[in-house]
């Protein structure tokens, strides 16, 4: 033994650590005074600018080999990066549909990656505080505390769980063991013509084709026509496809529409197919005080997506699926690796998350929703979302009552869709009118929206999922609008 010992090589270790801790450490209490005050003041501030030449050039720069300063590399941020945000933490973005962050998220984030630890599982204090953010959710939606459910990068990829273990369910076959090639029947999703990409994304995903994926037509509400839901099931069992899955809409992308969830919930039992509820925009109202009525029967589905990134303003990135069946959920993504076996004591005597989706690591996502959530109290988010379906009313009445403005969709919660119209244009001019009218608000940096066509009309969308506005930064929307379009006008 001894003659073997060797003393170290003579070497220069190297490590990322720094030399000089007390300055890093001046340093980081600089990063989280600006850091704040950038959000501070959030309101003085564009919401979006576009960048000038020399710095979007400054982006172009090769591979860095030598190093600088951690301070330089700060400033280089502080000077091209913080200025020119997407804008979704300001009080007028209202585009596509976002949260808008917290200041306690983002510090959370911040210990999460201090403490560095991999949500892949084993048995510390992240992995509690993540299974108990799933569990908060099981509660806030009302699925019994036997589900199941996972953190995700968002909702596409919590809807993508939610419909693979459906597949899996209802294929008849293993197709884990399979493939989807051995279904004997072709199964077929349905949902409205309103669902959201990713569940395109899923159906193809999951090998079964886009065409698998039937689009229900909507009543005026945008809600899905469940008598035609009921129709296309019967004919598809008729021509020897199995109908396996209804995805049902609570709170649509484009208008916010919450489909009958206990109709379809009645019918899904009725036709033994599953329930996946896409509840990424309207699952978190089951916590609003004044409005949980509005999705009545979620907890009924047999899985939910929900996107605390949204409603809940976690900083992004974190999504949910939970799965009522918490043994179908693991059987669709278990496996038994001889590199992650359990033990029956230390860091690998836990549960392995892995094995709940498709990530083996996974980030610390869930301390950002644990720390807001213990600090606001669940009711607080209620409240929130309360308030940011009144300011979508208010909106949405400011829109009838002022002239050259017209609704476009019936208002049910938070999304509001209208145009700017004249009179005596046709489609294509209203298109290009609204356009420009967005694209000005967006350019001086006074509000961001985003457009959508709604049976063939271009909108404007309205999305007001966001802590920070008041019902005044509504109303400037509307003044500068009309403004805008009347100055467009006049110039044509
Ligand atoms: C946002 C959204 C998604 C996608 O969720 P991400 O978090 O962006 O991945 C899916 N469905 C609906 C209805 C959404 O609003």
């Amino acid at each position: 033994m001894d003659e073997k010992r060797q003393s170290a090589p003579v070497v220069v270790e190297e490590t990322l650590d720094p030399d000089d801790w007390l300055d890093v450490t001046r340093l980081a209490h600089r990063v989280v005074d600006d850091a704040v005050a950038h959000l501070r003041h959030v309101r003085q501030r564009p919401v979006w600018q576009e960048m000038p030449r020399g710095v979007r050039s400054r982006f172009n720069e090769p591979l860095p080999r030598d190093p600088q300063p951690l301070e330089a590399v700060l400033r280089t941020v502080a000077a091209d990066v913080m200025p020119y945000p997407m804008g979704n933490v300001h009080p007028r973005f209202w585009a596509w549909y976002m949260g808008s962050g917290n200041v306690t998220g983002a510090l959370a984030d911040f210990l999460a990656a201090i403490q560095g630890s991999n949500l892949g599982g084993g048995n510390h204090a992240a992995a509690l505080v993540d299974r108990q953010v799933v569990d908060w959710c099981k509660e806030m939606v009302g699925f019994p505390t036997t589900a199941s459910g996972t953190l995700t990068s968002g909702g596409s990829v919590a809807n993508l769980i939610g419909l693979t273990v459906a597949r899996n369910v209802k294929a008849g076959i293993d197709v884990r063991g399979l493939g989807v090639a051995a279904i004997e029947k072709p199964l077929r999703f349905y949902g409205s013509d309103q669902i959201h990409s990713c569940h395109r994304k899923a159906v193809e995903t999951l090998g079964l084709g886009n065409r698998a994926l039937r689009r229900i037509i909507t009543d005026a509400d945008f809600c899905i026509d469940v008598f035609a839901l009921r129709k296309a099931i019967a004919e598809d069992r008729a021509k020897g496809f199995q109908p396996a899955c209804i995805i049902a809409n609570a709170g649509s992308v484009n208008t916010g529409a919450i489909d009958d969830l206990e109709a379809l919930a009645a019918l899904a039992a009725e036709e033994g197919t599953w329930l996946h509820v896409d509840g990424c925009i309207g699952a978190l109202i089951a916590i609003a005080p004044r409005n949980r009525s509005l999705v009545a029967g979620l907890e009924r589905a047999d899985s939910l997506a929900l996107d605390p990134h949204k409603w809940l303003h976690a900083p992004f990135d974190v999504g949910c699926c939970l799965v009522k069946d918490a043994a179908a959920h693991r059987d669709s993504f278990a496996t038994i690796s001889e590199y992650l076996e359990s033990t029956s004591r230390g860091l690998a005597s836990a549960e392995w998350l892995h094995e709940l989706g498709l990530q083996t690591s996974r980030s610390f996502r869930a301390l950002k929703v644990w720390m807001a959530m213990k600090e606001h109290g669940v009711d607080k988010f209620g409240r929130l979302i309360d308030q940011n379906i009144d300011q979508a009313r208010h909106l949405s009445l400011l829109v009838e009552a002022t002239p050259n403005l017209s609704l476009m969709a019936p208002t049910s919660i938070n999304i509001v869709c209208f145009r700017f119209d004249p009179g005596g244009l046709d489609e294509a001019a209203l298109k290009t009118l609204n356009t420009e009218i967005m694209l000005r608000l967006q350019e001086d940096g006074v509000a961001v929206l985003s457009d959508t066509t709604l049976r063939g009309r271009h909108c404007l969308r309205a999305a007001i999922c966001n802590h920070r506005t008041r019902y005044d930064d509504v109303e400037l929307l509307v003044a500068e609008i009309v403004r805008r379009g009347n100055l467009l006008v006049g110039m044509r």
